[in-house]
């Protein structure tokens, strides 16, 4: 009988996102409160979404496998070149080419314990090995732990996502410059900038060496999850290693003439901008109505402090009854907290509104 190969056969059969749509159908409900995966219901761009629709009768054409406009865009967007621009079809898939490429069986990959998953479900896909320093106590990325763990174990990769996700925090470019620094000479930092669109630009723009990767998306800020698009940014020298490995037809026609029209209409992304900011102020008032901790978020998403990692799982699963879908980090000191995407006002109102009513009844 044919059978996968051992590196498969052996990788445990786990879900690594359980989608809302699943828990819908286990729970019998017909629609929910849509705030569990940072998704940006603020939506794409109208300019996006009718350059989609105008594109959509040549569907019968496969994209540009160069993605070119598009990257000309991109590279006068970041004033880079255009040879230090990968297109690909979202984050995921550029960190699976990125596992893919810089690392062998066995090779260490560091990360932070209980970060944003898919990094590890490469490493184990593709059979290097992850190894995970924890969170500072105040929730932080701890970024001396991180290069102490690159340095004893000669990792060939350090996963930070900046801002991170679930913990919202966000390390200065002054710390990641220095963290780049001391990185030891084989170790390559994959940034993952999938929030980046809510920093000001001057306060992320790494410049390009061939000790770092920066990967961006339209998944978040840009609110096209749906369409999986996103880029990487590094040296050409490492842009030419991943093209030898992508799928040449990978990204999606519309996809890419929607990231080029969403790029162009900066109004609307301010316009999403200064709302998320908005909408953490009002969370930031809610946890305080309801007189608990929060950790100051610089992304479109915030945690609240439900105390014990039992009751944060409570919390969880009476509002899912409620019909809100939110997600909680699942490694300490963060498994105490509920994680809730910004939503748009109304929202915000109703998932106040469930939140006050759970935790009445929660504390009874
Ligand atoms: C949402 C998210 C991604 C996913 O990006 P895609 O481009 O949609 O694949 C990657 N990294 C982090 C930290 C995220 O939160």
């Amino acid at each position: 009988m044919a059978e996968p190969n051992a590196l498969v056969a052996s990788i445990p059969e786990t879900v690594p996102f359980v989608g809302p749509e699943q828990l819908m159908r286990e729970h019998g409900l017909r629609e929910c409160l849509r705030l569990g995966a940072n998704e940006s219901p603020f939506g794409a761009s109208p300019l996006a979404v009718a350059a989609m629709r105008d594109e959509l009768a040549r569907i019968w054409c496969y994209g540009d496998p160069q993605s070119h406009e598009l990257r000309e865009a991109l590279a006068r967007t970041h004033g880079v070149a255009m040879e230090s621009l990968l297109v690909g079809s979202g984050i995921d898939d550029l960190m699976g080419l990125i596992v893919r490429a810089f690392t062998a069986a066995d090779d260490a990959v560091v990360t932070t314990l209980g970060t944003y998953p898919t990094l590890e479900y490469h490493v184990v896909g593709y059979g290097s090995r992850a190894i995970a320093a924890p969170y500072r106590p105040d929730g932080r990325v701890d970024l001396d732990a991180l290069l102490d763990l690159a340095r004893k174990h000669e990792a060939k990769l350090l996963y930070l996502a900046n801002p991170d996700n679930p913990s919202g925090t966000f390390a200065t470019k002054d710390d990641v410059c220095r963290l780049i620094d001391a990185l030891p000479a084989a170790t390559l930092l994959m940034l993952d900038e999938a929030y980046a669109d809510f920093i000001a630009p001057h306060d992320v723009g790494i410049d390009l060496d061939d000790r770092v990767i920066r990967l961006r998306t339209f998944s978040k800020g840009y609110g096209m999850a749906g369409a999986r698009i996103g880029y990487a940014m590094t040296t050409p020298r490492h842009i030419s290693a991943l093209q030898k490995i992508r799928l040449q037809y990978g990204v999606n026609r519309i996809a890419q003439v929607g990231a080029l029209a969403a790029l162009r209409d900066t109004a609307f992304l301010q316009s999403v901008i200064d709302e998320t900011a908005r909408g953490r102020s009002d969370y930031e008032a809610l946890a305080s109505r309801l007189g608990i901790g929060t950790i100051p978020s610089s992304t479109n998403f915030m945690l609240f402090d439900c105390g014990t990692e039992e009751r944060a799982h409570r919390v969880l699963a009476a509002l899912l009854r409620r019909g809100v879908w939110i997600r909680k980090p699942g490694a300490p000191p963060l498994n105490r907290y509920i994680r809730a995407t910004v939503g748009t006002k109304a929202m915000r109102v109703a998932f106040a509104d469930a939140l006050e009513a759970v935790f009445v009844e929660v504390a009874a």
